[in-house]
């Protein structure tokens, strides 16, 4: 890539110190990317005590990915040993730190550090990070890779306080509370909802399953690996890189983010024909088809893969709620019919803050550019990675990348080789700085929210992905184009001050 910087007498090259925010599956793959190419000074920082982030802090029973593992796996490691077509949660967990140890990566991090603000200093041009115990130390890079789908989002449902049971959030789960033989009610219908009730069922005295608004389920089997495969997978990672890469999935995420981003295309009819064909084959009782019928259409929330849901709600000791929630009372959750769910126990599968990224992070930029009145009223990042005037600054998974039924490792993979690519004229001394230039988010945004209006997700129903003024927050365009404007930076986007 060329810089307007370049033109320097060949400087001698630098040693960066990055600091890395988030030790879960991004800051990982950072941190080793960093190391492997062994010229920079790397911190770390985790607040928690383990690496991990969703995968540490989602433990509910029935957690799986909902992507093929192999696709959900880093490039550069690939994991012959999966256990099945969907790895559980607690596999994937161990998938991570598999990788922390084999890459050597944990003594680079510093464990139990939450990071509470980034500072710029326009003279001295570096990055000031503060964690929770008030000690500060200087970057000249800072990546952010503090994640999406990590703010537990807890509903305002009165008398929530008052439950007599036992009550948690889906990524917070007491294993402390016995679940077998008695009253469940798992509130929100997303796929942690769906997936914790498929695996209940069969285990609660009586498990409802509440739910404001049904969803589209897309059938998904879910098959182990024998021992066969797993031992033919490891003789020929071929195999492993034809479900990775071949047509079967790739060409799955491309006909699915066509669907996406056209509404009325052939690729959107076809999922729409699968869903409700499921509904349809699938459910028996008519009543309880209806009630199960979303009112919107199919991709407009995040599509739910499932083989199993539609077979455990229709058991006889789970009963689906689908209604609003009056309030929660000490014996149960009271349903606006009127109808009173009595439970021992009741989970809170409902969802995250998805607008936060580094925040709460307070992060103050060039000439202390406040990040949070930046993201008032929504957050963006050109590519989900860089913005305007907080130059040295990267984000992964931040705002506006792409975030579906795929795997966000490719994702992440694909804006770190960006990133990497935007490091290597600080590294060489050809600039001090680099920072996207405000009109090439402006034109971005303008663009995004545009094509973003148009996707299926702007048709008409309220989802996680819709931003604070509406406007559906994730990649309005094809997997194809992310992959293409993340394989170089264009000089032209960002200002290199030497
Ligand atoms: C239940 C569930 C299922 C999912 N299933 C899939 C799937 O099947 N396929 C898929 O592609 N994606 C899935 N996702 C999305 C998933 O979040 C991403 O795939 C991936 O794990 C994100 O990694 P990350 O490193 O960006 O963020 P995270 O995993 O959230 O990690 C962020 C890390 O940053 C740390 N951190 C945050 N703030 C601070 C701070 N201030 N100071 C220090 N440390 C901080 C956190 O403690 C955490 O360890 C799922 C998400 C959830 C919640």
């Amino acid at each position: 890539m060329d810089t307007s910087a370049s033109t320097l007498a060949a400087p001698a090259p630098r040693r960066l110190r990055i600091a890395i925010i988030g030790a879960g599956m991004a800051g990982i793959l950072a941190a080793i990317r960093l190391k492997e190419a062994g010229t920079h000074e790397l911190v770390v920082f985790e607040k928690a005590d383990r690496i991990g982030g969703t995968w540490r802090e989602n433990t509910y029973p029935g957690l799986t990915c909902d992507v093929p593992a192999h696709a959900y796996t880093y490039s550069f490691a690939p994991n012959p040993d999966w256990s099945s077509f969907l790895a559980p949660g607690p596999e994937i967990q161990r998938y991570f730190e598999d990788v922390v140890r084999r890459y050597a990566i944990a003594p680079l991090i510093r464990f139990g550090c939450a990071i509470r603000s980034c500072r710029f200093d326009d003279t001295r041009r570096l990055w000031t990070i503060t964690d929770d115990q008030g000690r500060d130390d200087d970057f000249d890079v800072v990546i952010a890779a503090t994640g999406v789908l990590h703010h537990p989002s807890m509903p305002a449902l009165p008398g929530l306080g008052e439950f007599a049971g036992a009550c948690f959030h889906s990524a917070r789960w007491d294993h402390g509370v016995a679940l077998d033989g008695r009253r469940i009610a798992v509130v929100g219908s997303g796929s942690t909802g769906v997936q914790i009730v498929s695996a209940l069922a069969g285990r609660a005295a009586r498990l409802y399953h509440i739910q404001r608004t049904p969803q589209w389920i897309m059938p998904m089997p879910n098959e182990p690996y024998s021992e066969a495969q797993r031992a033919a997978f490891r003789a020929d990672p071929g195999l492993i890189d034809e479900i990775r890469y071949g047509e079967h999935y790739t060409g799955l995420v491309r006909r699915f983010t066509r669907a996406i981003i056209d509404a009325d295309a052939p690729e959107m009819h076809e999922i729409e024909t699968i869903v409700r064909d499921n509904l349809e084959r699938s459910v028996r009782d008519p009543q309880l088809r209806e009630a199960l019928r979303p009112n919107y259409r199919a991709a407009c929330k995040r599509l739910i893969y499932s083989s199993d849901y539609y077979d455990k709600i229709q058991q006889p000791d789970v009963e689906a709620v689908v209604g609003a929630i009056e309030c929660i009372e000490p014996e149960g959750v009271r349903m606006k019919d009127g109808s009173l769910k009595e439970a021992d126990v009741l989970v809170l599968a409902t969802g995250f803050q998805a607008d936060r990224f580094v925040r709460p992070i307070k992060v103050r930029g060039r000439g202390a550019a406040d990040l949070d009145a930046q993201w008032t009223p929504s957050p963006s990042a050109y590519l989900g990675i860089t913005l305007p005037s907080f130059p040295n600054f990267f984000m992964l998974n931040g705002p506006t990348g792409p975030v579906g039924n795929f795997s966000l490792i490719d994702i992440a993979e694909r804006q770190w080789a960006y990133i990497e690519q935007l490091l290597a004229p600080l590294a060489r001394a050809e600039c001090a700085l680099v920072e996207l230039r405000a009109d090439t988010l402006r034109a971005y945004d303008e663009r995004r929210i545009t094509a973003a209006r148009r996707t299926i997700f702007g048709s008409g129903c309220s989802s996680w992905y819709l931003d604070a003024t509406g406007v559906p927050a994730s990649w309005p365009w094809t997997y194809e184009a992310f992959a293409e404007q993340t394989a170089k930076p264009q000089a032209g986007d960002y200002l290199f001050t030497a």
